[in-house]
């Protein structure tokens, strides 16, 4: 349970240690934030600043998410600009770009417009990703260059996979001197079929049609061939597999400049959740087997995956009570991405500030943004980590419109404790 309101004028966090992704290194010392901005605590008023305890801590830049779904416009009744800036803010995320799977798709630079507007003064800072095809229906390329203009940080059909590689490969002619990546939903749809799990021995167990690691892999391949014929620039959504890690490592040792990212659910939990029929459970691409879990922190320990990315995929709570083939895809999951994150990469051996490289100094890199140092006169774009912290996910944690995580009673090490913007901030009670 925390609260959220707006940022003190004058703050002092101290006791934490202070880690900068922004030049790697750590350091232990005060900071002082005021009207929105960092400063030297020397120069805020004792009498007047608000402090915050900080002991135990990392303080650190606050974390990007670069894959989110907010559903503005169109399905506001599952999540809108507002809640899901909320919901990032207590998930120690400053900065998200939203996905334009929205209805109507973001797929213009009018809908690039309307979003970005509708997002000034959030909590939280929101960019968009653009729609790589008109409506989203993988049929006609949209105004990439002019979205690009209008401010879209990246181009995907996400939720639909582009079945057409020659429309694909035409995506990454033309955004290739755009500097900004081509995200595509890796999941061949035939392969994909009408899968609701992992094809595993528990899909057969169940009687649930599975949905083969074959289908994230022949995607992939096909999206890294086209990268290296293109020169464009591939950014791999969600890996899941062992398939999918082992190719992107594979043409990174060619020397592709490909990038990719792991969702919290995919590093941290295994289909076994679709035991007892869990809906919540339900996601695309499915929650795999232990052996590709396993292969996805693989990834991340040796640089394969560049970042971690929610996917945070709201929906409500009677669409989620529907049978397990009827239910949609997906889970919400900025509140307890840090949570989950931490608590698995700290036991595979990961140290914080790898953890944390993960989540702000990696997606920046995949989407060309600057990481502003932590230093007087930098905006405030705060987290404040407590590692050590056990606690249980519940409802009140969530921000979110939405429910639907199958993480709720789960217990996690390392938890949010401070999220700072000049916007807005929040704080555990
Ligand atoms: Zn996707």
């Amino acid at each position: 349970m925390g609260q959220q309101a707006a940022l003190p004028k004058e703050l002092l966090i101290t006791g934490g240690k202070i880690y900068d992704p922004a030049t790697g290194k750590s350091r232990r010392e005060d900071l002082g934030v005021k009207d929105g901005r960092l400063v030297d605590p020397a120069s805020l008023r004792p009498e007047k600043a608000q402090v915050l305890d900080a002991t135990g801590c990392v303080v650190t830049h606050g974390f990007i998410d670069i894959h989110a779904h907010f559903r503005e416009p169109g399905r506001e009744d599952k999540e809108t600009l507002v809640t899901g800036s909320q919901a990032a803010l207590a998930g120690g995320f400053t900065r998200v770009c939203v996905m334009p799977n929205t209805d109507p798709p973001i797929d213009s630079p009018e809908g690039v417009r309307a979003t970005l507007e509708r997002a000034e003064g959030l909590p939280v800072r929101v960019q968009v990703i653009g729609a790589i095809t008109k409506g989203q229906r993988g049929e006609e390329l949209a105004e990439l260059r002019e979205m690009r203009a209008a401010g879209a940080v990246a181009f995907s059909d996400d939720g639909q996979p582009i079945r057409d590689g020659q429309l694909l490969k035409r995506a990454l002619q033309y955004t290739k001197d755009l500097g900004v990546p081509v995200i595509n939903h890796a999941e061949d749809v035939h392969l994909r079929a009408d899968g609701v799990m992992n094809e595993s021995a528990l899909s057969t167990r169940l009687g649930l049609p599975g949905n083969p690691v074959e289908a994230e892999g022949a995607m992939i391949y096909r999206d890294l061939l086209l990268a290296q014929d293109t020169g464009g620039r591939v950014h791999i959504p969600h890996i899941s597999t062992a398939l999918g890690v082992a190719q992107v490592r594979a043409f990174k040792g060619l020397g592709l400049a490909v990038t990719a990212e792991a969702t919290p659910h995919h590093l941290g939990l295994t289909e076994e959740l679709m035991r007892g029929f869990n809906t919540q459970a339900k996601v695309a691409p499915p929650l795999r087997t232990e052996e590709n879990r396993q292969a996805v922190v693989a990834g991340l320990l040796d640089g394969t995956i560049d970042c971690i990315a929610t996917d945070h995929a709201p929906h409500t709570v009677e669409e989620k009570e529907q049978d397990m083939l009827r239910a949609p895809f997906g889970m919400i999951g900025l509140e307890s991405a840090f949570g989950l994150v931490h608590t698995t990469l700290r036991a595979a051996g990961m140290d914080i500030e790898g953890i944390i490289n993960l989540l702000t100094a990696g997606p920046a890199a995949v989407m060309g943004f600057d990481l502003t140092p932590l230093k007087p006169g930098s905006p405030a774009e705060l987290v404040v980590l407590r590692p050590d912290e056990e606690w249980t996910f519940t409802r009140e944690d969530i921000y979110s419109r939405s429910r639907n995580s199958p993480m709720l009673g789960m217990t996690f090490t390392g938890r949010v404790v401070a999220t700072l913007t000049p916007n807005g901030w929040f704080i555990q009670s």
